[in-house]
């Protein structure tokens, strides 16, 4: 099939070079002209495993090319998917202009046919007002061109993002007519057994993205709830993740405590569907529960960081391991880092901070008083403390006897839960988990 894939981002992208993988010839569009023009130099604007073989093999062999031109990126094309952003809005809803825009060029260019697929994650009646908006369009320009807008939700994720798309636990889509259900269903013949793709209508397809979401983000407040509870009690949240997490109701995925959720995803989404749920007049209160147990996660972890020095942060040179909002990707879109590091700052607090991937794209949103370092250990030296946010393996597999001698005191706080307690104890660190005993 021809293929057009407007928004080359995290989602775009990997879309565009898996479907051209697949034998498809695709068409990947952006705005961002800078972003077009590094890809056409074979530069990979993001960091995703396996992205820049998968990309570099398709264009190689004629079936991926770039563009910043809408009407060249539709020419020909049979199925264009949207894969725009649809960031946080002004009242905690999604933010669908950019959705809308996309929708409306492609309706002034097209000459032919099309199924607009709506890949961007959206609220319950978008792909409705975007069939509005493309007809209005075509009406104005006197043109009678049938087309269609299909919802088709992504679940892939950041970090192992190709294999995710390559390898889907189900493929949902959702259309006003089984026909043309069908047809997209045939884009993911090859990677998903037909019992495994999900035809059902679009407001059902747009609900499934959030409620996965939600439930998933859920699942991370919850689990943290329990492991602050066991910090007050004596109880070790890792025993009882295990203890709950081996039922087979229950299982053990999104059960990690820690510093809670962030990322372009989770906080968007979950804020969103309680948008849509005050739009109906109806509160999500256990959504509503979860977002404010996330936020406080971070603020309960700084105050173990400050209760520990006596109040104080005057001083005290801090590193922090990890800034992404979680291993295997650059992004840091709502990591954690950036409230924590905000907070670290504001104590008197001096950062020093390492990640091997995202310190590039953390130095554009991150406090200029922060310093980087060149690696784990040397992120180390000095300090007083080391928080890890960020549970790259990296950071798992150090030598801790080394990295407590380079330390000016060593106090490890794991706000991920990445180390063995008795480990860190053994290497002669302080140990702070999240609803961990500090040695077991
Ligand atoms: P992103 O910000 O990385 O990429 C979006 C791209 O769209 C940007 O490059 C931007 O320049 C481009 N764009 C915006 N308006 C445009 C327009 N009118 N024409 C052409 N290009 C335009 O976003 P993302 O992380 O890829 O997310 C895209 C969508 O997929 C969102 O709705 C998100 O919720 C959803 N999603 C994301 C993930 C994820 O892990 N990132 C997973 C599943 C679903």
């Amino acid at each position: 099939m021809d293929i057009a894939v407007i928004g080359t981002g995290y989602v775009g992208l990997v879309t565009g070079a898996c479907l051209a993988e697949l034998g498809h010839r695709v068409v990947c569009m952006d705005r961002d002209k800078e972003k077009i023009s590094l890809l056409n130099n074979g530069v990979i604007p993001i960091y995703e495993k396996g992205l820049d073989e998968l990309v570099a093999r398709n264009v190689a062999a004629g079936r991926l090319r770039f563009t910043d031109r809408m009407i060249e990126a539709i020419r020909g094309a049979e199925a264009v998917f949207l894969a725009v952003g649809t960031p946080t809005a002004a009242d905690g809803g999604a933010e669908l202009s950019m959705i809308f825009e996309a929708a409306e060029q492609i309706a002034m260019v097209m000459e032919s046919p099309l199924i607009l697929i709506q890949k961007s994650t959206c609220p319950v009646g978008t792909s409705v007002e975007i069939e509005r908006r493309v007809a209005a369009v075509l009406a104005k320009r006197g043109v009678q061109i049938p087309f269609h807008v299909v919802v088709n939700p992504e679940f892939l994720r950041e970090g192992t993002a190709v294999t995710d798309f390559m390898q889907p636990d189900r493929v949902v889509i959702g259309a006003d007519t089984a026909e043309v259900g069908e047809r997209v269903a045939m884009l993911y013949e090859k990677i998903v057994p037909k019992e495994r793709i999900l035809l059902m209508d679009r407001a059902s397809a747009e609900m499934t993205k959030y409620a996965a979401n939600a439930f998933l983000a859920t699942k991370i407040s919850f689990i943290n709830e329990i492991a602050n509870l066991c910090e007050l009690v004596g109880a070790d949240i890792e025993s009882v993740r295990r203890g709950i997490g081996t039922d087979t109701r229950i299982g053990p995925a999104f059960l990690a405590a820690g510093i809670g959720y962030g990322g372009s995803c989770f906080p968007k989404d979950v804020k969103a569907l309680i948008k849509t749920g005050k739009d109906a007049g109806y509160q999500l209160r256990i959504l509503e529960s979860v977002d404010e147990v996330n936020r406080q996660q971070r603020i309960r972890q700084v105050e173990k960081v400050i209760q520990h020095f006596g109040g104080s942060l005057e001083g005290k040179r801090i590193a922090v391991w990890g800034l992404a909002f979680k291993p295997g990707t650059d992004d840091m879109r709502e990591a954690p880092a950036i409230d924590v590091i905000h907070c670290l700052l504001r104590e008197g607090a001096e950062v020093v901070a390492y990640d091997p991937i995202a310190m590039p794209q953390a130095q554009r949103v991150l406090d200029q008083r922060v310093r980087y370092a060149s690696d784990a250990l040397s992120c180390v030296d000095g300090a007083d403390a080391v928080l890890l946010l960020t549970e790259w393996p990296e950071f798992l597999g150090l030598d801790l006897h080394l990295v407590a001698q380079k330390m000016a005191t060593p106090v490890l706080f794991d706000f991920r839960n990445g180390f063995s307690p008795n480990r860190a104890y053994e290497a002669g660190l302080t140990y702070i988990g999240v609803g961990r005993k500090t040695k077991v």
